[in-house]
């Protein structure tokens, strides 16, 4: 191990850690975990006052998670699996925050972490061969490892309308919901944006407030979540065959417990089709995006899967013209993230719930009194922003990272991001990012994909301090490859199509890239395994 004690001549001496981790959520709690079972000083840096994460921040009404809960959870300790009960299907906000909380006191994680305190930059010192990192406690503390846990849906965007701060009522993110919640009891709220946080805060909001406005750019296909409280038997059962339940999820294309269907939609015949859509919209869950194999890459075979939900919108939405509203037709089925609710459509045809289709009457400015479109001013008490996140790239350009020579990462990524396998970058030695850009991420179950990143990255500190490496980073070879690779494999597919925020689109100048990488998570942990046994292929160790 490295010697990481304070040098007692330097009374200046910056503490030094053998890593350092940004981010005290699900990814960082387990990097902290694993790297400090290897024996290493670990300090881990959170903006929040507490653990969490995406679980800690986005508070707002029906926030839940859209995975199953057995699955959206950690496998690394058998007796953690065992001891936890989850309730529900899919978990509430609430539940899946205690149980971060149950999983930090568990292992004891708090005492390395730093909270409130956030990372403004991270130099390395080529000299020192070590990483120098400032935050806004004005430490400075250096670490041989750096870790960016900082999440893929971390940093809120609120769009730059005119006259933001002009209105006088209170206005909410849904990714910064106030801790105590928020009481809309008799209240007209105004509601901007309709993806994933919109969807499942809008019913709930709706039933509370005495009028709702919706304001929707572009509509979302949305599956119905048939949430349900968790049975006993269920859950003995999940419990009795959970290695096998994770198993699956490890190799699969999603990281969940499915067997992925093999079949296109176009080789089946349409009342076959038609049978299984209906049987997966009953079900419930995202499991309806993945049923045929070819939806995400064939034209025609994705049109059937949209027109049938299509035909669901309007057959739950009562007025026509609300319906056809609601109804996507710009871009293919799921290749902006499917949403899942409860009640979503439905809630249209409350009489107290309107929604204003800002493509034909856009939103001009915020005035004082509410939002004012070409056509018309609402006046509401209060606006509720689900407007998203600068996702997979906002928190890690928000720090200053300066790499080798100087480089600043943030210039490298100017037009789009650039890893080998996602997780390190040429230029950034012992430099390592957690379900981000460039890997699986967000288009799995984010719990499979963190476990298998923090495992992976682990072993190759492991690996390196057994033989005595000082420094590693991916090859510029191997990462214009891996560039050039998701790029490939997004351009097979019906992605691209869909201006959304895995391809950046959800941000002005932001650079039209896939963001993700698609080829599942089973392949990626294949190909990151292979680079590990073949001696970190497309590394440089020294
Ligand atoms: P995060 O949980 O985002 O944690 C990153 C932490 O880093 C944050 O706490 C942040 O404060 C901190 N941080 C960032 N920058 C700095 C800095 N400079 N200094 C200090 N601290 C910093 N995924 C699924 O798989 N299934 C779901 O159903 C699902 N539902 C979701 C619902 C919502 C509303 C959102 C927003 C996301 C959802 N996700 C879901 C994705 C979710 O983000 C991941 O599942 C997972 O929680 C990510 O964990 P993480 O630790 O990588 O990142």
């Amino acid at each position: 191990l490295l010697d990481t004690s304070t040098s007692p001549t330097n009374h200046y001496a910056p503490k030094a850690f053998d890593a350092v981790i940004v981010g005290a959520g699900f990814s960082g709690m387990y990097m902290l975990h694993r790297l400090r079972g290897m024996g290493l000083t670990v300090r881990v840096y959170e903006r929040g006052a507490d653990v969490g994460g995406t679980w800690y921040w986005n508070r707002y009404p029906g926030a839940r998670c859209d995975i199953e809960s057995v699955d959206y959870s950690y496998s690394f300790s058998t007796e953690l699996e065992q001891e936890w009960r989850w309730s529900e299907r899919f978990a509430t906000q609430p539940e899946i925050l205690r149980y971060a909380n149950h999983v930090a006191d568990r292992f004891g994680l708090r005492t390395d972490v730093e909270f409130d305190t956030q990372v403004l930059s991270a130099v390395f010192d080529e000299h020192d061969e070590t990483w120098r990192i400032t935050t806004d406690s004005e430490e400075e503390v250096t670490a041989t490892y750096f870790v960016l846990a900082t999440g893929c849906l971390s940093v809120g965007n609120v769009p730059a309308i005119p006259g933001i701060d002009a209105f006088s009522g209170p206005t909410y993110h849904t990714g910064a919901w106030p801790h105590g919640g928020v009481d809309f009891t008799g209240q007209h709220v105004a509601v901007i944006g309709t993806g994933s946080s919109g969807i499942q805060s809008i019913p709930l909001i709706a039933e509370q407030a005495s009028r709702t406005t919706v304001f929707q750019r572009t509509p979302n296909f949305s599956l119905p979540a048939r949430n349900r409280l968790l049975d006993d038997d269920f859950v003995r059962d999940v419990k009795a065959n959970y290695p096998d339940r994770r198993r699956v999820a490890r190799y699969n294309s999603g990281g969940v417990f499915r067997i992925d269907n093999t079949e296109n939609a176009i080789d089946v015949p349409g009342d076959r089709r038609r049978a299984r859509y209906e049987l997966l919209w009953e079900e419930g869950g995202l499991n309806f995006a993945n049923a045929y194999s070819d939806l995400k890459t064939n034209l025609e075979s994705n049109e059937t899967a949209a027109d049938f939900i299509r035909e669901k919108i309007r057959a739950i939405v009562s007025d026509s013209a609300v319906a056809a509203a609601l109804t996507p037709t710009s871009y293919p089925f799921a290749t902006k993230r499917p949403c899942v609710d409860t009640g979503y459509y439905a809630t249209f045809n409350r009489d107290d719930v309107e929604l204003v289709d800002i493509r034909t009457d856009p939103i001009d400015t915020i005035t004082e009194r509410g939002v004012r479109t070409a056509t018309t001013e609402f006046e509401v008490d209060a606006i509720v922003f689900a407007t998203g996140f600068d996702a997979m790239t906002g928190a890690i350009n928000n720090i200053d990272v300066v790499g080798r020579g100087g480089e600043v990462l943030r210039q490298t990524w100017a037009a789009g991001p650039r890893s080998y396998l996602g997780v390190a970058c040429a230029g950034f030695p012992n430099m390592f990012t957690i379900a981000t850009a460039g890997s699986p991420s967000v288009m799995s179950n984010m719990m499979t994909s963190i476990e298998q990143h923090v495992e992976w990255i682990s072993d190759l500190v492991e690996r390196s301090i057994a033989d005595g490496v000082g420094m590693i980073e991916p090859t510029r070879e191997a990462q214009d490859g891996w560039v050039d690779h998701l790029r490939e494999l997004a351009d097979d597919t019906l992605f691209p199509m869909a201006a959304s925020w895995y391809m950046g689109a959800n941000i002005p100048g932001k650079p039209r890239v896939f963001l993700p990488y698609v080829g599942g998570v089973g392949t990626y942990r294949e190909l990151c395994d292979s680079v590990a046994t073949e001696g970190y292929r497309g590394f440089s160790r020294v």
